[in-house]
């Protein structure tokens, strides 16, 4: 099965993508997780990509799409792939449709989470994330036991640079602007599947599957 999640910033991308993985051992490709590694570790792509990211902007167009080709070349992603956060604009649509046929790969949906922008901000601004090992908490709809502090390494949690009010505002503007004309882009190709993305998140999942044609 090979899906696009397409979707605002915190629409909930990450966390489905990660349970259709568990379930169907379908990797996640998330460019934000991959871009934010190289900014961790320092490497070039991470000076690169820090202050863009840090400012609510995009990456540039090559850049991401080098990633990506990269990493569908990999031979984990035989049996399918999640992705999420790519492709973002027309540009990076159409090299994926070009990548793909040079790999001989098809998608087989497009699953647009829908949630209202006012839900967005509050997700985002109350995400906290830990910095060692990825988890990610919400300081009022998901706490950590312990205030501050991670559940599973007791490492202090922090707040994306990106997750202030004023940088989502920014990036879902950009998402308005040149991410959302996706959808159109997949609707005439006949993929795309609107999901609404507010509720449980087991029963966002639920949707999803429907929407990807896999059984319950
Ligand atoms: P995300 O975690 O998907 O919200 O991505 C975090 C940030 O990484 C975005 O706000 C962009 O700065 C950058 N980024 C991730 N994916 C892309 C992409 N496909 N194109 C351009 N920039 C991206």
């Amino acid at each position: 099965m090979n899906l696009i999640l397409l979707g605002p910033p915190n629409a909930g991308k990450g966390t489905q993508a990660k349970k259709l993985y568990a379930d169907f051992q379908i990797p996640q490709i998330s460019t934000g997780d991959i871009l934010r590694k190289a900014v961790k570790d320092g490497t070039p792509l991470g000076k690169v990509a820090g202050p863009l990211m840090a400012a609510g902007q995009y990456v540039p167009d090559d850049v991401v799409i080098g990633i990506v080709e990269e990493r569908l070349k990999e031979s984990d992603v035989a049996q399918g792939f999640v992705l999420d956060g790519f492709p973002r604009t027309p540009g990076q649509a159409d090299a994926l449709d070009r990548m793909l046929e040079r790999l001989g790969k098809q998608l087989n949906a497009v699953v647009s989470l829908e949630v209202p922008h006012s839900t967005l901000v509050e997700r985002g601004s109350g995400r906290r994330v830990c910095p060692n090992d990825g988890s990610v908490f919400h300081v009022t709809q998901s706490p950590p036991k312990r205030a501050g502090l991670c559940d599973k390494c007791s490492t202090e949690l922090v707040q994306r640079p990106d997750d202030t009010p004023e940088v989502i505002e920014k990036r879902l503007q950009k998402y308005d602007a040149e991410t959302s004309p996706l959808k159109n882009f997949y609707a005439k190709k006949g993929l795309l599947k609107s999901v609404d993305g507010v509720g449980s998140p087991e029963g966002i999942y639920e949707e999803i599957k429907k929407a990807a044609g896999r059984p319950a």
